[in-house]
């Protein structure tokens, strides 16, 4: 053999060349998206091989539908629904009974300002319907008695509704649980980075690659335009904000995040920006310090140290938690 070294030095060069054209490529960034509870979801993902990468994605995303399935007050079949039409109390399956007990936890932490009953109020202002309107006083008025308790009594696996006023309507929760279980679904299936944002919903899995994730703050009150950035990793950040969903009359804004007390739009703050290990957490909180308020809000984002947050208040004053100051970046 030897007396052909030229043939084999080729012939090992041959393989090297092969060896390396078939190398796992370089990692790809994969995006996709999907309109799923009302809003457009978008997951990035991030791994060596592409056709994988794509397959997580498309598994994440059908994990997303069946939650929406599970527990859309809008869906006949849902076990929501179900709930919102029994009388007496009702089997519900693990995870229903998991999230209805975070979002009781937080509505008692917030002193109701989180409720998960508001379904009539929701119905009567038709923020969902393709004419929203203010309803009449009285029609809120009977419903507010029923706000001030628990939505739902939890006997073991049985669920009720305590008031018959009371409708579920998980909308302030249900979105952030759902990105929980699709980032679940992306760990599991090996991936080390991907992001899921589902309408200001975020949960991140990992870094950006070797850096952190870079996640923009909308600016309340310049459409378009960031009011900061904050860089994480293997967190959830949730965004709750006036501008999301809402219509005016004679220059007044109604939006979609209400006081339960009140039965009307929150009105003291512009945005809350939350930072916590859980989207479903965060999903709620946003939603519970919106309507708490900057004061009342900030308190009970340091009440928890695994919880950060930024508050925009209705005159444009932020408020950041102890724990994110110096990582806020302003733009
Ligand atoms: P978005 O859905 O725009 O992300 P939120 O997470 O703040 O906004 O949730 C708002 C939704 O939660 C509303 O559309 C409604 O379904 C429901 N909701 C409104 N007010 C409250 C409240 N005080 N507590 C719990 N859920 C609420
Ligand atoms: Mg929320």
């Amino acid at each position: 053999m030897l007396r052909r070294p030229l043939a084999l030095i080729a012939a090992l060069l041959l393989i090297l060349l092969i060896s390396w054209s078939l190398r796992p490529k370089p990692s790809a960034e994969v995006a996709r998206t999907a309109l799923i509870m009302g809003t457009l979801v978008e997951i990035k993902g991030v791994g060596p091989d592409q056709k994988h990468t794509e397959e997580a994605i498309s598994a994440a995303f059908d994990i997303m539908k069946s939650e929406e399935a599970r527990f859309s007050s809008r869906i006949e079949t849902s076990q929501i629904s179900a709930i919102n039409r029994n009388k007496g109390a009702l089997e519900a399956d693990p995870e229903v009974l998991f999230v209805l007990q975070l979002g009781q936890q937080i509505s008692r932490q917030s002193a109701g300002a989180f409720h998960m009953g508001l379904g009539r109020l929701i119905k009567l202002w038709g923020f969902e319907a393709v004419n929203p309107r203010v309803p009449e006083t009285q029609a809120i008025k009977q419903l507010l008695p029923a706000f001030t308790q628990d939505a739902v009594s939890m006997a073991g696996t049985g669920v009720e509704r305590t008031d018959p006023r009371i409708q579920l309507d998980l909308g302030g929760i249900a979105k952030g649980y759902a990105v929980d279980r699709a980032l679940e679904v992306l760990r599991a299936s090996g991936l080390q980075s991907a992001s899921v944002n589902a309408g200001g919903d975020i949960g991140l899995l990992g870094g950006h690659g070797e850096r952190p994730w870079k996640i923009g703050i909308q600016h309340p009150r310049k459409p378009g335009e960031l009011l900061a950035t904050l860089e994480l990793r293997d967190r959830a950040i949730v965004t709750s904000g006036d501008y999301e969903r809402f219509f005016e009359i004679d220059g007044v804004r109604y939006h979609h995040i209400l006081n339960p007390q009140t039965g009307l739009p929150a009105r003291a703050c512009q945005s809350v920006t939350v930072v916590a290990p859980r989207v479903a957490e965060a999903d709620a909180l946003a939603t519970a310090v919106f309507v708490l308020g900057p004061n009342k809000g900030l308190a009970l984002l340091e009440n928890s140290s695994a919880v950060e947050g930024l508050i925009v208040g209705a005159d444009g004053q932020v408020k950041v938690t102890a724990g994110l100051k110096g990582q806020v970046q302003w733009r």
